[in-house]
């Protein structure tokens, strides 16, 4: 039985009642079963499962794609039937023209599009300079690493300016460094563009990082949880989710807290030299792991010209309230 429970209302991506079933009788394969979710304009949501939970299959349906079986799937108060420019899709395989500069690859969009050939010259290159990625206008893709080529795949959606980013485990196939990067390059770029993300990944480390909230799903296309990094890490709806994000969820929850947040306990004079220091920035989590490292169980806050601030130890970070944790 499918409840149509969200409608389709503006300002929103809605999925109410989505079912997706591929093949027919023996053969059929149920990839979504009735799920319900309400994604906010501006909003920045990881969808995050096991692998064949269907979250390829909930994207392909929100970028028109793949149809619904059942329920509906509206964006901005519009049933989605077919693919729109208004939404864009990033894949973990960019789909880069081999043959094409960069800034031919980036153009591409505007071109089909009708756009002169300045102004998408002029458009292109503006974007790829904001990417950083200014010096490489001329160069071909196989020139690229790969993190490049991926900032690049993102370039050649966003010139077409879509409302809604719908983003396949992008960075799945890079080097956790680049990885890095290339989230806080994401993150750099929401806090610009304020477009609506749906950013697929199994990497629950990531979905935290990441999300303002998250859509957690298991085998079989059900939404176990959909709430905020802190939420899901502090109050787990079951056993699946319990498990799915790990033992070390407390210290998880300490990445999402920055040195900056707490009151730190005064310096009595000048610190002793072999104390770790850190920057407000830097989160609790990697805090933590300084002291450890150092065999300290205190660590300096220092400013940006390396003075200190004050002191964090151990036992405060123990002490913390982290919203009565399970
Ligand atoms: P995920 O992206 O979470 O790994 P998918 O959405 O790709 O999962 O797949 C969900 C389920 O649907 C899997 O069992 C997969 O085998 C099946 N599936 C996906 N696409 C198709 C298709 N085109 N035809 C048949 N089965 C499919
Ligand atoms: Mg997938």
């Amino acid at each position: 039985m499918t409840i149509v429970s969200i409608g389709c209302t503006a300002g929103a991506i809605t999925l109410s009642g989505v079912e997706i079933h591929f093949g027919e009788g023996r053969h059929a394969v149920r990839a979504v079963a009735g799920i319900d979710l309400r994604i906010e304009r501006g909003e920045f949501i990881s969808m995050l499962g096991p692998s064949g939970c269907g979250k390829s299959t909930i994207l392909g349906a929100i970028a028109g794609f793949t149809p619904a079986s059942r329920g509906e799937v509206c964006v901005e108060g519009e049933r989605i039937t077919a693919p729109g420019p208004d939404r864009a899709v990033v894949f973990q395989q960019h789909t880069l023209f081999p043959w094409k500069t960069v800034a031919n690859n980036v153009e591409f969009g505007l071109k089909m599009r009708g756009v002169p050939r300045a102004e998408r010259r002029k458009t292109a290159r503006d974007i790829l300079r904001h990417i950083g990625l200014g010096d490489f206008l001329e160069h071909y893709p196989h020139q690229l690493s790969g993190g490049m080529q991926q900032r690049v795949a993102l370039a050649r959606v966003l010139v077409n300016r879509p409302h809604v980013l719908l983003m396949d485990e992008p960075f799945g196939a890079v080097d956790p460094i680049t990885r890095a990067r290339l989230q806080h390059e994401l993150l750099r770029i929401q806090g610009e563009l304020r477009k609506t993300i749906i950013f697929v990944t199994h990497d629950i480390d990531e979905a935290i990082m990441l999300g303002d909230r998250i859509a957690i799903l298991r085998e079989g296309g059900v939404l176990a949880q959909y709430d905020t990094p802190e939420e899901i890490l502090t109050h787990p709806a079951d056993s699946f989710v319990e498990r799915f994000i790990g033992s070390d969820r407390g210290i998880k929850l300490l990445a999402l807290r920055r040195l900056d947040e707490l009151e730190l306990a005064p310096l009595d004079g000048t610190p002793p030299d072999r104390l770790p220091t850190a920057q407000g920035a830097t989160t609790l989590r990697d805090a933590v792991s300084l002291m450890i490292t150092a065999g300290s169980r205190e660590l300096v806050v220092v400013n940006g010209d390396e003075s200190a601030r004050g002191v964090v130890t151990l036992d405060m970070l123990a002490e913390l309230d982290q919203g009565e944790t399970r």
